[in-house]
């Protein structure tokens, strides 16, 4: 198994293509894992890799029954609901970045390469979801929104949900400009949260070995260190996940790139990681709130 501090419930599991994360806590709720370097997944609805069938073999589904999105860096909500019965290949690569869903017929997949990916599961219904959620998406409030959407659409309550935050880019290294800061405050983020989430100094450089990129070249004003896990955890927390709820990796994408894909390291040639995430069979969810299933999802998808 890779060599890397495992905390806070996370564990390796071995699948057939190689190791992958899974969250103790999350594990006796819903199916899930966070993959590494392996199997190399294909970007787009036209590259079926072998990749997405391992990932589709973990969670014991056909590759038909895999969810995934066109990310764009928002808080749009894509729903599979159990009681309309549409096939997921229906659904599979919609826009957006987070998927929720009461079947146990499928599994939502977000795909990462530095940004944050999210897994939730609600221990009263089983039904779960998964947030893909990089400086953007965390600053518009992905992670609540998902709450929300579970709340919303299958009567979840906050207090019943447990969070696995998976591998992404640490505050060891997620150096950013004073904009992106600025952009967290034009979202509505009050000055203490801005504090927390932000920091002059990285959390713990000697961890890294990759020097940060200098200032004065890569035109950053008043560099950053961004603290992606705290940001997400917080906001998990103030939509009523209780903290003993939230369970964060801490494992670095850039740090441990012989481990995971980080596009800060490979750039545009990096390849992507998955957090997948599939509803136990058992009690079934709750049918969705009325008004809800049709009407606000425009007849699955919120935009
Ligand atoms: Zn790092």
């Amino acid at each position: 198994m890779p060599e890397v501090p495992l905390a806070d419930g996370f564990e390796w599991a071995l699948h057939p293509f190689g190791p992958a994360l899974r969250c103790g806590p999350l594990h006796g709720l819903a199916r899930h894992c966070f993959t590494t370097r392996a199997p190399a997944l294909g970007r787009g609805p036209s590259d079926a890799s072998a990749g997405w069938l391992a990932v589709a073999g973990a969670m014991g589904l056909a590759p038909d029954r895999l969810l995934r999105l066109r990310q764009v860096h928002g808080t749009a909500v894509v729903a599979l609901h159990r009681v309309d019965g549409v096939p997921a290949a229906d659904l599979d690569w919609s826009t957006g970045d987070i998927l929720v869903s009461d079947r146990d017929d499928v599994a939502l997949c977000v795909r990462v390469a530095d940004c944050v990916p999210i897994l939730l599961a609600d221990r009263a219904s089983g039904v779960v979801a998964a947030v893909h959620a990089g400086w953007r998406g965390t600053a518009a409030g992905a992670a609540a929104a998902a709450v929300e959407s579970l709340a919303s659409a299958y009567g979840v309550r906050p207090r019943n949900l447990v969070a696995a935050i998976g591998p992404s880019i640490g505050p060891c290294c997620y150096r950013v400009g004073a904009e992106v800061r600025d952009e967290f405050e034009a979202a509505g983020r009050w000055h203490g949260e801005l504090d927390r989430w932000f920091s002059a100094e990285p959390s713990s450089p000697a961890l890294c070995g990759i020097p940060g990129r200098d200032p004065a070249d890569s035109g950053l004003r008043a560099p950053l260190f961004l603290d992606t896990w705290a940001a997400n955890a917080d906001q998990l927390r103030l939509a009523g996940v209780p903290p003993a709820h939230v369970h964060a990796s801490r494992l670095c994408t850039s740090c441990y790139r012989e481990v995971f894909h980080s596009h800060r390291v490979d750039g545009d040639r990096a390849g992507r990681m998955a957090g997948v995430i599939r509803k136990r069979p058992g009690p079934e969810g709750r049918e969705p709130a009325s008004g809800i299933g049709t009407s606000r999802f425009g007849g699955r998808r919120r935009g």
